[in-house]
């Protein structure tokens, strides 16, 4: 019998922008090649917090989008946060990287608070940051994707960046840092989706929740057709990401 990983795919009705949605398709899919049974919790306002989580997914949102979840999110606050202590690796893109900060002071005034997860906070601005990004992080390697954001996010004395840019922008187009690394949560800009050109962020997130789950990873469900077809697929991904280098 596969083991089960519980995956909570936060707000993917508001906050699931310019591809963000196959990040949890990446997941689900690369568990199962794995060998695991990935069960996904779809959690949108008002919904349930399942009995498990082994990971927390969420994705971008315009500041409409944002300003609808935020009620919701404060009072999930404590939950998360703990969750975050705790070590449950989570995986926030922009919009969501942003509230997970101290706050966020949109273009028009508006200051929404975050709920303090990262210190970092995030100011708007009339200038949307667009293309493609492109950084270096000690944990991960290169990492690629793609920006789109109006917010500069500025990291607090002592946070960990994801990484340094070496194309784009990145969190504020100042200090060459981008997103931000608290316990097993990763806070980073990166569309494109980011997971299903980022391996190793993949498996990084993958392995935490397997090995606090179960106490070890183990590859003892996978049948051969899997790891041949993980194979490929790590193939494919390393081709796509030297074109995009
Ligand atoms: N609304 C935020 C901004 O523009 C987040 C956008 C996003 O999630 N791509 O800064």
């Amino acid at each position: 019998m596969s083991k089960q990983i519980d995956i909570v795919s936060l707000y993917p009705k508001d906050m699931n922008i310019y591809g963000d949605t196959g990040n949890v398709l990446a997941i689900t899919r690369r568990l199962r090649l794995y060998g695991y049974d990935p069960q996904v919790h779809l959690v949108n306002q008002g919904d349930p917090w399942p009995q498990h989580a082994d990971m927390v997914l969420g994705g971008g949102g315009q500041d409409t989008g944002q300003k609808k979840i935020i009620t919701d999110l404060f009072a999930r606050a404590d939950l998360l946060r703990s969750l975050v202590e705790q070590g449950v690796p989570m995986l926030m893109i922009c919009g969501l990287y942003q509230l997970f900060g101290e706050y966020f002071e949109t273009v028009d005034g508006t200051r929404l608070d975050g709920i303090g997860v990262i210190g970092a906070y995030t100011v708007g601005s009339d200038v949307r940051r667009i293309g493609n990004l492109v950084e270096q992080s000690e944990d991960f390697g290169s990492i690629i994707g793609y920006e789109n954001h109006s917010g500069q996010t500025f990291l607090r004395e002592g946070v960990k960046p994801l990484g340094t840019v070496g194309e784009g922008l990145g969190n504020n187009g100042e200090d060459g840092t981008e997103g931000a690394r608290v316990h097993n949560m990763i806070g980073s800009y990166m569309h494109g989706s980011l997971l299903p050109k980022n391996p190793a962020i993949s498996d990084f997130l993958i392995r935490t929740a397997v090995e606090r789950r179960y106490g070890g990873f183990d590859l003892s469900e996978q049948t051969d057709a899997q790891r041949d077809e993980l194979a490929r697929l790590d193939n494919y991904c390393a081709k796509a990401r030297e074109v995009a280098a």
